[in-house]
């Protein structure tokens, strides 16, 4: 008889297996600037960025998803927000409807054979009424042109793209239009332009993108108009994103365990200790799971307990990375430590778009819509 034969890794021990193995290696190069390529691309291959994405414009199994994101952030939150950018930006050309995004680069970029990600902060802010939209598009034969410049936007390169969204510029029309479309950085009319230092997220490849009469041809648009596709995608949107607040809450909670054996016996005078927080992440897993079934719910109290449970999810990422830094003491606060890193991801967990202060704009506005008159 031959050797039995090897079963497939199931998806989540197979880029857990990554995490903790080459890109663990790696996480204090990514937080100082290198960005993981190789490691973006082998979780493409052990399939983190197609869990989701079910046949045709079907969903998939969003928890999975979130399970691999979170599975990444645990060891390494600049990439597990890497991790969601990819996954994000393969849902919207799953919902784009066009025949070369769904046909010709979907299979590449589900598989991380090609790598981009999302440019959609300004336009939810823009939908929360917190700012205008920044990209302007005028409609010109077999496509769009499209001028103006997003501040920052991660995962790219010169051979990356990202889902973004423009205004579009036509005085006839009674109401905003916007169009959803994948610009591609080698694109003509194209600028990445650096980006200051930020304090964390150095190795995500972040970066101004400017666009100068940059030509958006009809195969690469995702939605127009957009709003009817981002009502359908937004709870997913920010459903994929606990992935990352819950792995880094993951990560803080795993070192505080590893400093109990020398210091628990004065750690035990702190609040916010290891199983505490293990319950509540616990249970804010299993919140996630049983709204990642139904991803597509249009209903507005679904979209509350989704813009709820992300909010959560930013709170126990600040909690547990602080509380994580008091239990290692000043071991922790060594620039090469894992810990301090994580109290500096938890920052970008807590402010990256939906930031607090905007799901708790959106909750009121929303939950004073369903209170009864
Ligand atoms: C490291 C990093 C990576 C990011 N990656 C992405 C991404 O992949 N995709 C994406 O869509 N967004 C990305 N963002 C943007 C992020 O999601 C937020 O939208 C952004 O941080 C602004 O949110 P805010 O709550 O600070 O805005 P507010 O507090 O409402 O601030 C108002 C406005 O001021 C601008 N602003 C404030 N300070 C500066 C400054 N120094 N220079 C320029 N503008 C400034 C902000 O852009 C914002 O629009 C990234 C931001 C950072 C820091």
């Amino acid at each position: 008889m031959g050797a039995p034969e090897k079963l497939p890794l199931p998806m989540v021990e197979a880029v857990r297996a990554i995490a903790q193995g080459p890109l663990a290696d790696q996480a204090d190069a990514i937080d100082r600037g290198t960005y993981p390529r190789a490691v973006m691309q082998a979780l493409g291959a052990a399939g983190a960025y197609s869990a989701h994405l079910g046949p045709g414009a079907a969903p998939g199994d969003f928890a999975q998803a979130i399970r691999a994101s979170a599975a990444v952030s645990q060891v390494c939150g600049a990439t597990g927000f890497m991790v969601w950018c990819q996954q994000v930006c393969g849902f919207y050309l799953q919902q784009s409807g066009s025949t070369a995004l769904m046909d010709d680069l979907l299979p590449l970029h589900a598989t991380g054979a090609r790598l981009g990600g999302t440019g959609m902060s300004n336009p939810m802010k823009s939908y929360a009424g917190i700012e205008t939209l920044l990209l302007k598009a005028r409609r010109v034969a077999g496509g769009w042109c499209v001028n103006g410049a997003l501040p920052w936007v991660s995962n790219l390169g010169p051979d990356h793209y990202a889902g973004v969204l423009a205004a579009v510029d036509n005085p006839e029309a009674t109401a905003p239009v916007e169009v959803m479309f994948l610009l591609r950085c080698d694109a003509p009319g194209v600028e990445l332009r650096n980006c200051p230092s930020f304090s964390a997220m150095e190795g995500t490849n972040t970066w101004a993108l400017r666009c100068t009469d940059m030509f958006v041809p009809d195969a690469d648009v995702i939605a127009h108009p957009a709003k009817p596709v981002i009502a359908r995608i937004r709870a997913g949107f920010i459903l994929l994103q606990c992935g990352f607040g819950l792995g880094v809450t993951q990560g803080a909670i795993d070192a505080m365990w590893r400093v109990e054996p020398a210091l628990g016996h004065v750690n035990c005078y702190l609040e916010d200790r290891p199983d505490g927080l293990q319950a509540e992440l616990d249970a804010l897993w299993a919140r996630v799971e049983a709204l990642a079934a139904t991803p597509f719910d249009a209903s507005t109290a679904y979209f509350i307990y989704v813009l709820d449970t992300r909010a959560h999810a930013s709170e126990l990422a600040l909690r547990a990375a602080q509380s994580s830094l008091l239990h290692a003491g000043a071991r922790g606060y060594l620039l090469s430590s894992d810990v301090q890193r994580r109290v500096r991801e938890s920052h970008f967990v807590a402010i990256v778009s939906p930031a607090i202060k905007h799901l708790r704009k959106e909750i009121a506005r929303l939950s004073a819509m369903e209170m009864p008159a």
